[in-house]
């Protein structure tokens, strides 16, 4: 097709192409990578339940019970019992009257600010937040503005400058290539000095943060009439596969009639939502999981600074190590792979030109052997020059 060959040698040139590996085995530390043996530190399995005995064995059982394929919307046939009562659990994990599953966490995001943004109506958005969410305020009807990264002052000044019109603040909890929190309580304030309803999508921090893993929500000690929109994913921390939203009855019956990613799509597996119980039970009581991810974090990020690496402020398993320029980071993700490690890096669009950078991702099952292995090979890369 005519221009597009050239345009692919263009992003090739400037270090942007991308490309998949593809994978032989089970979601876990150490992986075959074409056809390679590797210790990955690129996965979001930040709890390791993604291949937990337990979870794989329920959506065995369902799968016998429920067949592989939903069928059909959830609106027609496809809302199975197993379904309603994952939904009821994640209510009642996320303290809400009610949840909804979505496919995904980009459909989520998708659906709710198409059903509750209006022509007219404002849409404010973290400058760096996740793709999905700024897709979504893209396609609705709403004017979008986009404020500083967590910076409330910039919030505040736009929600007094903008005029009328339903106004929704949208956020990361987590951010997802960043690792730092979004200034919640700020934001809380804001939303009711100005009559703002308040999204966060906390795709990152669930599981994750927080007594029994309820996110940065119970971080901050934070609950449904404070943030009235919670968006959580099933893929990362809880180590299945969909996302949810978490609310009060009529934000959820909104969702119902009007979210058109709910709506006109096929309902995901039964047996992925009996699966996803099990994992979500898991993730709530097995506390040692989110200990054993704070103590590889803090030996980490210690190290980290005695090598002199330019780490990035982060608490969660999410920890970057600033490159710069694209070459740089695509540079030192080669080395590491040489030495079978493999990070990822991160290149603009993703992230703001100049600030390209190495993203390390932490779960429950790495080693101390693993941790020692990437921070030696860490130390040999902070010599190479581009
Ligand atoms: C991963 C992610 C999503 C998308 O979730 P999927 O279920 O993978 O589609 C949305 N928001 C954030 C912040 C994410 O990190």
């Amino acid at each position: 097709m005519k221009g597009l060959a050239e345009a692919l040698q263009t992003r090739r040139q400037a270090g942007l192409y991308r490309s998949r590996r593809v994978v032989s085995t089970a979601q876990q530390p150490e992986l075959v990578v074409d056809g390679k043996r590797v210790t990955a530190f690129c996965s979001n399995d930040y709890l390791g339940l993604a291949n937990h005995p337990d979870v794989i064995a329920a959506l065995q059982r369902a799968a016998a019970d429920y067949g592989v394929g939903s069928g059909a919307a959830h609106l027609i046939t496809g809302h199975t019992d197993a379904h309603h009562r994952l939904e009821e659990a994640l209510a009642e994990y996320t303290g809400r009257p009610r949840a909804l599953l979505f496919s995904t966490g980009y459909m989520a995001n998708m659906g709710v600010i198409s059903a509750l943004m209006k022509q007219g109506d404002r849409l404010f958005e973290d400058r760096l937040n996740h793709a999905s969410l700024v897709d979504a305020g893209q396609l609705s009807r709403a004017r979008m503005l986009r404020y500083q990264h967590a910076d409330p002052e910039s919030l505040g000044i736009q929600l007094a400058r903008s005029g009328e019109g339903q106004a929704l603040i949208a956020t990361d909890g987590v951010f997802s290539m960043d690792g730092d929190l979004a200034p919640l309580p700020a934001l809380v304030e804001l939303a009711r000095t100005h009559q703002a309803w308040l999204m966060v999508d906390d795709a990152h921090g669930l599981g994750v943060l927080g007594a029994e893993g309820g996110g940065v929500l119970s971080h901050f000690g934070l609950d449904g009439d404070e943030v009235p929109i919670l968006m959580g994913t099933l893929g990362k921390g809880f180590g299945t596969y969909g996302a949810f939203v978490a609310g009060s009855e009529e934000l959820i019956e909104t969702l119902i009639q009007h979210a058109r990613s709910y709506i006109y799509t096929t309902a995901p597996p039964a047996a992925l939502a009996e699966a996803t119980l099990v994992s979500l039970r898991l993730a709530r009581q097995e506390t040692w999981r989110r200990e054993r991810l704070q103590s590889l974090i803090a030996r980490f990020r210690q190290s980290a600074v005695q090598l002199g690496l330019p780490l990035m402020d982060s608490m969660t398993p999410i920890q970057l190590i600033l490159a710069g320029s694209s070459r740089q980071a695509l540079a030192w993700s080669l080395q590491l792979e040489k030495q079978g490690l493999l990070v990822s890096a991160i290149r603009p669009p993703t992230v703001a030109e100049g600030s390209a950078r190495l993203r390390i991702t932490f779960s429950a099952k790495h080693t101390d052997r693993q941790l020692d292995r990437l921070l030696d090979a860490l130390a040999t890369l902070s010599q190479v020059a581009v």
